[in-house]
């Protein structure tokens, strides 16, 4: 469990596995009572998804209730209050009935004697995969691997089920706000685990309504002098809401005059964020310039109606302007940004975006969840979680779970840059080359990468890849290629393993070596494959071989001690078939 339980677990209760009717009994005091614990779990479902069925809250409650009975938190309140909050931050996310049920029973398979057979028995399928998603391999049982084969299994669990992510991010965030009962080292060591994987996941997912709150709770353990310093200036910002109230009214006042129907609000940033641009911009105060959101009510071009209005209302800043409609981030956040000199000369900030564009920044996957009747047109849904299949991809070619999480907090970690190839925008890790983008084109493309244009020239295949660069590549089989005179035949080479970026490019290389000296293959088996791929090159030139006499010739001359040797050259690609055939023939046709 993420937080020690007490000492209910330890002292082994004896657990009933008697019908649920019978366990439910004890809690019937419950219902009816205006202090149930559910009362608030409901309502903020309800209020969101009005037809929801509370029944089956109560009925989950009831059960992780009595399970986690005599269970206590570092804190010393009874061990429900947990999954009790977590079902509550995920209600006002709007997930659905299911993911609440799950949130509510997350703990009981980890931690209680509930199996998860009784748990499918009681509350179905669906919720049985959410709550095993989010169940951590036992430490005594995987040692150091615990960890990254939880993750693992997480992530397999998300690419079914998207919803098992929501809940593990919640289940941290109630966890790191209730570690206050903990040292300062282990909070800091918990905190720091967050930030590594859960937090970048949040982002990816577009969740940024949980986000903020995962990053103010992490900058409080990790740095709380400066979590108390920006507490103290947002509390005490004499004339700042009045400002505030007299910019949105200008603003309103604008797009009316553009015929612009639209909703200004006033929009303050998160601790984490002024904390991350007063570091950046190395300021000596907190940093945190005043922030409103203009929602307009039509399509997608009333935002630069929007922005012509603001514009024309505000001289804004050169430089400041962000176009994410055109270009949307690569969690599929779009918005167009601009800051502007306001009211008494004072820099002012404005995020433009449409309702259903300010859903998604703020719930990302789970807007869909949240609004199931919306107009589905521009939710994010399946191209958000192309990533997810990404990663998953590559978990099928990794054993070893330990390299799989490196890889996951490495491409979490990266910065991306957006290149346009083939008329398509390819997010890629910044510092990405030619060949990263070849295998994220295709993993065939990338095998047989001969060369490269950058912006129509031609570049070295280690160049780095920079924001907006029109990248073109050519293989193989894209006709006549002659970039590096010499060189050796199609396939990757392991020196691209030197400068390539991409956790895909990575695997794909490391996949096409291991295949090709996979101890399956034997040296009578590279013999076999050369003289098997001899032949089929002297097939497109029309010639066949009647003895092997004119290939051990050749052998001899090209300085190999046997016959065989060069056939395992021709095999491993040191040596090119076709260059093999002509001289082949040359010796054939011209024999002196
Ligand atoms: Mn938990």
């Amino acid at each position: 469990m993420d937080v020690d339980a007490g000492h209910g677990a330890a002292l082994g209760r004896a657990l009933p596995t008697a019908p649920l009717t019978q366990r439910l009994r004890s809690f019937l005091s419950f219902q009816g009572n205006d202090d149930d614990p559910v009362t608030t779990l409901t309502r903020t479902h309800r209020a969101i998804h009005p037809s929801a069925d509370a029944g089956v809250l109560r009925r989950s409650y009831a059960v992780a209730e009595n399970m986690h009975r005599g269970q206590f938190r570092k804190s010393g309140d009874p061990y429900i209050t947990h999954p009790l909050a977590v079902a509550q931050i995920c209600a006002e996310l709007g997930m659905d009935t299911t993911t609440l049920v799950a949130a509510l029973l997350h703990d009981t398979v980890e931690d209680t004697s509930y199996t998860l057979e009784t748990l499918h028995g009681d509350f179905g399928p669906e919720v049985t995969h959410l709550v095993d998603g989010v169940t951590k391999f036992d430490k005594a049982f995987y040692g150091k691997a615990a960890e990254a084969e939880t993750i693992r299994k997480m992530i397999i669990a998300a690419g079914k089920d998207v919803r098992v992510l929501i809940i593990k991010l919640a289940d941290r965030l109630h966890n790191m706000r209730t570690l206050d009962a903990r040292s300062p080292a282990s909070r800091a060591r918990i905190a720091t685990a967050t930030l590594d994987v859960l937090v970048p996941l949040c982002d990816r997912l577009g969740i940024q309504a949980l986000k903020r709150d995962l990053d103010d709770v992490v900058l409080y353990h990790l740095e709380p002098d400066s979590y108390q310093r920006i507490d103290e200036h947002v509390r005490n910002r004499p004339g700042w809401d009045e400002y505030l109230a007299a910019v949105s009214g200008q603003a309103r006042t604008a797009l009316r005059r553009q015929r612009v129907s639209a909703e200004v609000r006033v929009r303050p940033r998160h601790y984490y964020s002024i904390w991350k641009d007063t570091v950046a911009g190395g300021h000596a105060v907190p940093f945190d310039l005043p922030r409103i959101a203009v929602i307009v009510d039509g399509p997608e071009t009333d935002c630069y109606a929007a922005l012509g209005a603001i514009h024309g209302q505000w001289r804004p800043v050169a430089g400041r302007f962000k176009d994410f409609i055109a270009s949307p981030k690569n969690n599929l956040y779009r918005s167009l940004h601009t800051t502007v000199t306001g009211p008494e000369g004072r820099l002012v900030e404005v995020l433009i975006r449409t309702v259903s564009m300010h859903r998604c920044a703020e719930y990302g996957v789970a807007t869909g969840y949240r609004y199931p009747k919306a107009d589905t047109e521009s939710l994010p849904g399946t191209d958000q979680l192309t990533w997810l299949k990404r990663v998953l991809d590559w978990e099928q070619d990794t054993t070893d779970a330990g390299q799989f999480l490196a890889s996951l907090r490495c491409d979490l970690a990266e910065g991306q840059i957006t290149v346009f190839a083939k008329g398509r925008m390819i997010e890629l890790p910044s510092g990405s080359t030619p060949v990263d983008l070849a295998y994220e084109l295709s993993p065939d493309k990338g095998d047989q990468t001969l060369a490269a244009t950058i912006n129509g020239r031609l570049a070295p295949l280690s160049s780095q890849l920079h924001d907006g660069d029109v990248v073109e590549i050519f293989t193989e089989t894209d006709g006549p290629v002659q970039v590096e005179p010499g060189a050796a035949p199609r396939g990757p080479r392991k020196e691209w393993l030197g400068f390539v970026k991409s956790t895909q490019a990575q695997m794909q290389i490391n996949r096409y070596f291991s295949e090709e000296n996979a101890p399956g293959i034997s040296i009578a088996d590279k013999v076999r494959l050369g003289r098997a791929t001899i032949g089929l090159t002297l097939r497109k030139h029309d010639r066949g071989l009647a003895s092997e006499v004119p290939l051990r010739r050749l052998a001899e001359e090209l300085g190999y001690p046997d016959l065989e040797t060069m056939l395992v050259a021709v095999t491993e690609r040191n040596l090119e078939p076709d260059q093999v055939v002509e001289q082949l023939i040359a010796l054939v046709d011209h024999p002196d």
